[in-house]
């Protein structure tokens, strides 16, 4: 089976090896207090920040998935007042996991079709923005400039992104919001149970300044436990070093970009002949380049995903409430090029 569906998603076909030489160099026994963990994650780090283009002066935790982040931003990271910026069913989540933890939460919903406007998102109260980069459900996106725009009018607020379709696939400038996050199962083409969080020094003077000191994974132990190259109970080793061995592999995320683009520019292509299988989102200025989501008759995407199942090849369901009239193809690094080829010449008869 090829998975297309966007998160877990394919995996980079050299998992299997990596996974094998984890377990004769003894990674998956490895004490989590030893000097080679310490060396591990140090390099982990290093890969990261050279790969991404994450600044030196920006922190990198580890978590358990993006959904850990949502909950740890919401214990350690918001002061008095959440505010959300949201148009599909991720960033509602956010919202939803957020609004019982902390004392305020206001949403600000908008239409799929439209750019945010940086004027009208000026906020007076508040203490931390979250904005979900890449709405994997509905396959829309932020862009870099937007995010940056959002910070500048807010230079008190702390700005918290939810990356986790994008990051590793598209070039994101970190400079320019606080918080960032995203789960490995998506863009890293790594199987799930790992995140990570990427945090300015802004972001550490929050943490430092709130200093909330209740949850096993309270951000301000994080901060304490990663200046010295540990993690604040027995992390997902394994995971940490099958994202080192990928990055080492991987390309810089210019040249990174650069591949998911031209793959992008060709699916709005492929489906730009069909009258029946229609890109979601209209406006090509908020179409995600990591994320399609096509339209189509309930009974058509049905077919579709039923067929294309049978041939191994696995689309994304619709989600929540699209889940019926659209279907999504992950455009993620670790599908190759021949994968795609298969998908397009299977879709070519239902154009
Ligand atoms: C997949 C996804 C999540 C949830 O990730 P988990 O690792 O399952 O918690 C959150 N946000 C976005 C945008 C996602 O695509």
């Amino acid at each position: 089976m090829i998975f297309f569906y966007p998160g877990p998603s394919k995996v980079y076909d050299e998992i299997p090896a990596y996974v094998k030489q984890a377990h004769t160099l003894g990674i998956l026994s490895m004490n989590h207090r030893s000097p080679e963990f310490v060396a591990l994650i140090k390099k982990t780090v290093a890969l990261l920040k050279s790969r991404l283009e994450i600044p030196k002066n920006y922190k990198v935790y580890f978590t358990s998935s993006a959904t850990e982040c949502w909950e740890v931003i919401a214990q350690s990271a918001v002061i008095n007042k959440s505010i959300h910026l949201y148009n599909c069913a991720f960033g509602e989540k956010w919202y939803a996991t957020t609004k019982p933890l902390v004392k305020k939460t206001q949403a600000i919903i908008f239409d799929r079709e439209q750019e945010l406007d940086p004027n009208e998102l000026m906020f007076k109260d508040g203490d931390t923005i979250c904005v979900t980069q890449n709405e994997t459900s509905n396959g829309t996106q932020v862009s870099n400039q937007l995010i940056q725009k959002i910070k500048r009018s807010n230079p008190r607020h702390i700005l918290a992104v939810d990356a986790t379709s994008s990051l590793a696939g598209i070039y994101l400038n970190f400079k320019a919001a606080d918080i960032w996050f995203a789960s490995v199962q998506k863009c890293f083409g790594l199987p799930a149970g790992l995140a990570i969080m990427i945090v300015s020094p802004n972001g550490v003077k929050r943490i430092n300044e709130l200093n909330e000191d209740t949850h096993y994974n309270s951000l301000i132990r994080m901060e304490k436990m990663m200046n010295v190259w540990q993690t604040t109970h027995t992390p997902h080793v394994l995971g940490i070093f099958l994202l080192m061995k990928v990055l080492e592999k991987t390309k810089a995320i210019q040249g990174v970009e650069q591949q998911t683009t031209k793959r992008f520019n060709n699916w709005q292509t492929f489906f730009s002949q069909s009258k029946k299988l229609l890109f979601l989102v209209e406006s090509k200025k908020v179409r995600s380049h990591t994320v399609i989501a096509i339209r189509a008759k309930p009974s058509l995407v049905k077919k579709v995903k039923h067929e294309s199942k049978l041939k191994g090849l696995l689309l994304g369901d619709g989600y929540g409430s699209l889940k019926k009239e659209t279907f999504r193809i992950a455009n993620f690094p670790a599908i190759n090029s021949r994968e795609i080829k298969l998908l397009q010449n299977f879709l070519l008869m239902y154009l």
